[in-house]
């Protein structure tokens, strides 16, 4: 089976990019390894009225091309129930707050966090997001990490412990494993710090109706109805190129086109079979971009108890495992759903233990959190990200030291004929479905540039 461009994945990137190479009026073929669509976004029913994003769920202000996503395909974008007071628990002292900025704490340790949080916003605001790496000073950013500047620059142990609670939750890692410029990147593409720790008016506003993977089916859906093949479960393991042509080799068969779109993980990329090889700076990025980690965990209640007691469900804590907590109860359901994140070095660790285990603590890190009832939930349930073989982690890609600025400029040079999309590679909203999104647009729109 011929085309004229092959696009390799089916995530949010992959499939935006047979979509918009179809409606240009392309002949196009995706091919996945999984048996599904989606990638990193995966939702879960469970009865009529409970479903579970177990990847990617959240929306927010200034990801355009997903709300208008939503509205392509009719789903309802619903604000995530943020009503009430959030949970601070740091120092082993409980306080309840509202909105971002944990008020209740010491006026040196707020002015510490503050200072912090604007710091890094200005920091950011100097980074290219075309070009990272030709930052003025990018070589100096790009030498130390996240932690070396949090250690030198907030000096409250509360502000400290604030910070890393919300650095590992934007990144899934350790500050000590994020270099700075990439951190500072990564911050100014999805619009600064606050930007990505808030619920309201920040990327964890909006949730889709359904769940998110259901918006990824619904655009594989339609390329369906457009006649496009979406052949699943195909392992892409060797992509050739020949003269004019790029063959790709499935574990199932070979298929021919003119041009490929590579939308893989970065790491996935790695393991291909390129031929010729990609340009080593290219490869060692791949190889070097580390996934973060992250075990999303649910624990599902009769109702949820914790709106009756005038909390919202949102929590930070500094005791592992669990940092942060949200209400994840889906509008209309009569259950109550709180989800937590295990990230970084403890998913690491917790990765290895049962899912027994760590209810044991999940749910005693929520018992901390909301009270004893938290800790009796009718159903607990988790998933190791970095268990998925076509994922190996998530959110995204981290860049310790040196990576960026030693071959981040590769990143989105084609390589011949194939072309490359992921979320890693988008300047806006790396790391999330929008950046995913944008990627798969600017590529398709790379390839319509050069077949006429
Ligand atoms: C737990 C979790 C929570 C998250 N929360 C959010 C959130 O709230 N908001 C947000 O915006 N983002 C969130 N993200 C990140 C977001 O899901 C990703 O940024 C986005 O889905 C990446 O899309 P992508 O198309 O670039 O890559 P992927 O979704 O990884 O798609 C790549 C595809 O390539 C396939 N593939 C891999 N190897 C091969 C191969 N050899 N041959 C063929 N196919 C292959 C994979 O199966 C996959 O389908 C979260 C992710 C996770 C896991």
């Amino acid at each position: 089976m011929d085309a004229e461009i092959i696009v390799l994945g089916a995530g949010f990137a992959g499939l935006s990019a047979a979509d918009a190479l179809t409606r240009a009026g392309r002949r196009v073929l995706l091919i996945e390894a999984r048996d599904r669509v989606g990638g990193r976004t995966r939702t879960e029913h469970y009865g009529d009225d409970l479903w579970l994003d177990l990847g990617g769920q959240w929306l927010g202000p200034g990801q355009t091309h997903m709300y208008a996503l939503a509205a392509r395909f009719g789903k309802t974008v619903w604000p995530m129930h943020v009503a009430g007071q959030n949970v601070l628990l740091v120092n082993r002292r409980r306080r309840t707050y509202r909105g971002l900025i944990p008020w209740r704490v010491s006026p040196w340790a707020l002015a510490n966090i503050a200072w912090g949080f604007l710091r890094l916003e200005q920091l950011a605001r100097r980074v290219s997001l075309d070009a990272p790496w030709k930052t003025p000073g990018a070589a100096d950013l790009d030498g130390q990490t996240m932690g070396d500047w949090m250690r030198r620059n907030l000096h409250s142990r509360v502000a400290f412990n604030v910070l890393r609670v919300a650095v590992e939750s934007v990144f899934a890692a350790h500050p000590d494993d994020i270099s700075l410029l990439h951190a500072l990147f990564y911050l100014h593409s999805g619009g600064g710090l606050a930007s990505l720790t808030s619920s309201r008016n920040g990327a964890q506003q909006d949730r889709v109706t359904g769940g998110l993977q259901g918006l990824a089916g619904a655009l594989a859906a339609d390329l369906e109805e457009q006649q496009v093949p979406l052949l699943l479960s195909q392992p892409v393991q060797v992509v050739e190129q020949t003269g004019n042509r790029v063959r790709v080799h499935t574990s199932a068969a070979r298929y021919e086109a003119a041009r490929v779109i590579c939308a893989l993980p970065p790491v996935l990329a790695a393991a291909v079979d390129f031929r010729p090889g990609q340009p080593v700076a290219r490869q060692r990025w791949c190889e070097q971009l580390t996934p973060g980690r992250v075990i999303k965990c649910f624990a599902v209640y009769d109702r949820p108890f914790w709106r009756e007691q005038g909390l919202s469900g949102a929590a930070v804590g500094d005791l592992p495992p669990v940092h942060v907590a949200f209400d994840a109860t889906p509008p209309g359901s009569q259950r109550g759903v709180l989800m937590a994140f295990i990230e970084g070095r403890a998913a690491h660790q917790w990765g290895l233990a049962s899912m027994a285990e760590r209810q044991r603590v999940v749910t005693a890190s929520l018992g901390r959190f909301f009270g004893p009832r938290a800790q009796q939930p009718l159903q607990y349930l988790d998933h190791v990200w970095a268990d998925e073989i076509w994922s190996r982690g998530c959110y995204a890609g981290v860049a310790g030291p040196g990576l960026l600025s030693r071959y981040g400029e590769s990143m989105r040079v084609p390589h011949g004929r194939v072309h490359w999309a992921g979320t890693e590679t988008a300047s806006h909203w790396n790391g999330y479905v929008e950046g995913a999104v944008r990627s798969g647009l600017r590529a398709a729109d790379e390839v319509l540039q050069l077949v006429r």
